[in-house]
């Protein structure tokens, strides 16, 4: 990458940076294959002690890994929604931590693009979806993402200039274009899980309009700690509503001290949704992704607290406050 820097890109599954090549969203004069690394794949630790994932294992592994059950059962839900069974034996976590935000004015073929002008994010001058915006407003689209931030990962990089440790939190930047504070010359080479302290609980939930293929148009991630059927700790991360994944914990504070009841879960669900913004720039209409927010915080809480669904009657109380 030194040798070949700037410009280049790593390639892990390729099944994000592929599709976006041949639409001609980058220009990469070199592609770097991480395949090739020693010790890329696999899962060392365990929750007593906190578990390193290496970045090239397959989504489709971690999807039916044993390691992950119990505390980490989010990042298994989230890595087995992800796409198809043929996405998933191919894509990586290393790479679904670094989707490229997406767009529907910027995930179009290149003589697309060129017919409605391009937009800031590749080729052109304006931001398509709001036209007197400085940024670009491309939308945080990996399903791992929020679940990282719920489960307080961290992740090492390791670049031209030496290795770093930090929390996935700090991997994101609120920008459609720059959005990672990873350089171009780091790879990914460990996610790391802490130890999960005392008895936890995790969930997340995803909104698409094709559950066998679609991208997330809304992912919530929650992590519970508990002490005798107590909640100690709750954490909880949305995707896809903003050019980084977005962190709901401090609106799960009325959690803590309380054993789960509906109310209590429905109450909270209710204001948690407010850093929700989606814009009209990805499937399905803004409106009703955010008024689907708070209901897919609500089934993600009851999910991570053992709960069944709601009914539809009462999903669709909630939807409208
Ligand atoms: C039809 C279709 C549907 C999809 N649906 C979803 C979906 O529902 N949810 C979702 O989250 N994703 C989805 N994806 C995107 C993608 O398939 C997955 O996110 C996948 O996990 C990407 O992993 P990869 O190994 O193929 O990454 P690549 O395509 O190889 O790389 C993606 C990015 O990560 C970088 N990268 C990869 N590994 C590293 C590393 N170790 N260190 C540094 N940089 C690295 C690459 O340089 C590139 O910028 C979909 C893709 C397609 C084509
Ligand atoms: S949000 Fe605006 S600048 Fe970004 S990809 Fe979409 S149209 Fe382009």
């Amino acid at each position: 990458m030194a040798a070949n820097h700037p410009g280049s890109m790593f390639i892990a599954g390729g099944t994000d940076l592929v599709p976006n090549l041949k639409r001609r969203q980058f220009d990469a004069p070199t592609l770097i294959s991480l395949n090739a690394l020693p010790d890329g794949r696999g899962v060392d630790g365990d929750q007593e002690h906190g578990m390193t994932i290496r970045p090239g294992t397959t989504l489709d592994e971690l999807a039916h890994h044993s390691a992950l059950a119990g505390a980490y059962t989010a990042l298994a839900q989230a890595c087995g929604v992800v796409s198809t069974p043929q996405i998933r034996y191919m894509g990586t976590l290393g790479g679904n931590l670094l989707v490229d935000p997406r767009c529907n004015y910027y995930n179009q073929t290149y003589s697309w693009r060129k017919a409605v002008g391009f937009c800031l994010k590749k080729d052109g001058d304006i931001c398509l979806v709001a036209r007197s915006s400085p940024r670009c407003w491309a939308v945080s689209s990996s399903d791992s993402a929020p679940v990282a931030l719920a489960l307080r990962a961290e992740v090492t990089l390791q670049g031209v200039e030496g290795t770093r440790r930090i929390p996935a939190a700090h991997l994101y930047r609120d920008d459609g274009i720059d959005y990672t504070d990873k350089r171009p010359d780091e790879v990914i080479t460990g996610i790391h899980l802490p130890a999960a302290n005392g008895q936890m609980t995790s969930a997340y939930w995803k909104l698409r309009r094709r559950p066998a293929f679609d991208f997330p148009i809304l992912g919530v991630a929650i992590a519970l700690a508990w002490d005798d059927g107590v909640i100690r700790e709750a954490r909880g991360a949305l995707g896809a509503v903003g050019s980084q994944p977005v962190d709901i914990t401090s609106f799960l504070a009325p959690l803590i001290g309380q054993r789960p009841h509906d109310d209590v879960i429905a109450e909270v669900a209710a204001a948690a949704d407010k850093p929700s913004r989606p814009l009209d720039n990805t499937d399905l209409s803004h409106y009703w992704r955010k008024r689907m927010t708070k209901v897919y915080i609500e089934r993600a809480l009851r999910d991570a607290c053992g709960l069944a669904p709601l009914t539809g009657r009462l999903t669709a109380q909630l939807a409208a406050r």
